[in-house]
């Protein structure tokens, strides 16, 4: 008996010490190419780039939304090492400086999973790292600004061949340049094929750790804004301008689209394909270091399996889904990151993602997170104790406690149930079948049905 305590013991510790294992020989290779249209990648040879799956995406926030940004490269890669939207990193052109560090880069995450992980940055493109992150320069092994393209694809090269990287972003800037000086044409195409032998020479070593090192590399390739029709300038709300494209070398999943699709077909169903906003929640996960807070980034994970959630409540005997409204507030006091919870009887209900005792959604685009309002209510016709629920698009998820009775969340100390108002909304302009959701601190939740929806 003590025995066979001691092996179930080991067996369990044995596969502790795997799965330790398998996480700390995760390591992921980031290489941004500056102005690269992905038409262009698909027009030209490029052997390398055929190494990788190459998907579609898109950069620019949603038109007309609060996550619209210049299709530049300071609110690109700014984007790209975030996570989030120029609403949240605040990054808007290519002359500001420090970043929002309320949202971190993906330096900052990693660093704070291991403190001890070796992090290497090297951009051909200076403000990446002497402006918006200037404040990561610190955690990393070692970093470079400016130089050529060859200058950095060496010192990549050098880290890959002698030392022990678990993060590299690596910054690219030919073709951008090619394109700005030229538009499209022959320098243009030529530098894309330059980058596309820089890529492989890349993948080569990587592909060489791999074999010797057991280790297992995430790659992937990114851009952070197409071009204009004439190839020479960018920085418009324009299909060309906002196409991108991701390339890995592993299988990406494509079906987090049943859970966060930006309703809005615009620019040739451009919406319908991941943003530039999925690198960092793919490389998180990727690195077995995705939290429960990460779910109020702008993006979804493109590497494993995403658990989704409807939430129902019975109201009069209909079911009710738990979604968020359009309205971006108005007639009550919500910013314009905010969105009224509600519950709709026509029988939708908008995915969630419950994670811990936080809940997450995905909205045109960006990551909202419910809470509750410190407003009671005015002009709503809700009761001193009562609190409107909402989706806020820009700040962290309040706790919410659900257990088989409902769900509840503590305002100024008391404990508040989930309920749904009987009220049909007026003065909120909403439908004849919603009711606006709240919280209220002196009754009981009211009881909810949960149906989850795996995607991989
Ligand atoms: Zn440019």
């Amino acid at each position: 008996m003590f025995h066979r305590k001691i092996s179930a013991a080991s067996i369990i510790v044995v596969l502790l010490l795997m799965a330790m294992k398998v996480s700390a020989e995760n390591k992921v290779l980031l290489i941004g190419i500056d102005g690269v249209q992905y038409e262009r990648i698909l027009a030209l040879n490029t052997p390398s780039f055929d190494r990788l799956n190459l998907i579609k995406a898109y950069t620019g926030g949603v038109q007309w939304h609060k996550s619209e940004q210049r299709t530049v490269s300071g609110p690109g890669w700014a984007t790209i090492m975030t996570g989030v939207w120029k609403n949240k990193h605040n990054i808007s052109s290519n002359d500001d400086g420090a970043a929002n560090n309320y949202w971190p880069s993906i330096y900052r995450y990693i660093y704070n999973a291991n403190n001890q992980a070796k992090i290497y940055g090297f951009s051909t493109w200076g403000p990446i790292h002497t402006k918006f992150f200037i404040g990561d320069m610190d955690i990393l092994t070692r970093h470079a600004e400016g130089g050529s393209d060859d200058d950095n694809l060496n010192r990549t090269l050098q880290v890959l061949k002698h030392e022990s990287p678990d993060f590299i972003f690596l910054h690219l800037d030919e073709p951008d340049a090619a394109g700005h000086s030229h538009g499209h044409g022959q320098a243009y195409d030529d530098s894309i094929l330059r980058s596309d032998r820089r890529l492989g020479l890349l993948l080569d070593e990587v592909e060489n750790r791999e074999l010797q090192l057991g280790e297992n590399w995430l790659v992937l390739v990114t851009t952070d804004h197409g071009r204009d029709a004439w190839g020479k300038g960018h920085g418009s709300q324009t299909q060309k301008e906002k196409t991108i494209f991701i390339a890995s070398n592993k299988p990406l999943n494509s079906n987090y689209k049943q859970v966060a699709a930006v309703p809005n077909n615009s620019f040739g169903g451009l919406y319908n394909e991941p943003a530039q906003t999925y690198i960092v929640p793919t490389i998180l996960s990727f690195l077995n270091i995705m939290n429960d807070e990460h779910w109020g980034l702008d993006g979804l994970p493109l590497i494993g399996s995403i658990t989704a959630t409807k939430v129902y409540v019975d109201i009069g005997g209909k079911k009710c889904g738990l979604e968020w409204d359009t309205n971006a507030g108005t007639p009550i006091t919500l910013t314009k990151n905010e969105h009224v919870a509600k519950f709709d009887c026509d029988g939708n209900a908008d995915p969630l993602f419950i994670r811990g005792n936080k809940i997450y959604t995905n909205i045109h685009g960006s990551g909202c997170s419910l809470q509750w309002d410190v407003d009671k209510g005015t002009p709503l016709t809700l009761e001193e104790n009562e609190h409107v629920a909402k989706f806020d698009c820009a700040g962290h998820a309040d706790l919410m406690q659900i257990n088989s009775y409902g769900m509840t969340t503590t305002i100024n100390d008391t404990s508040c149930g989930f309920q749904w108002d009987a009220d049909a909304g007026t003065p909120v302009t909403l439908g004849r079948n919603e009711h606006v959701a709240k919280f209220d601190c002196i009754g009981s939740p009211d009881a909810m049905e949960l149906s989850e929806l795996k995607v991989e």
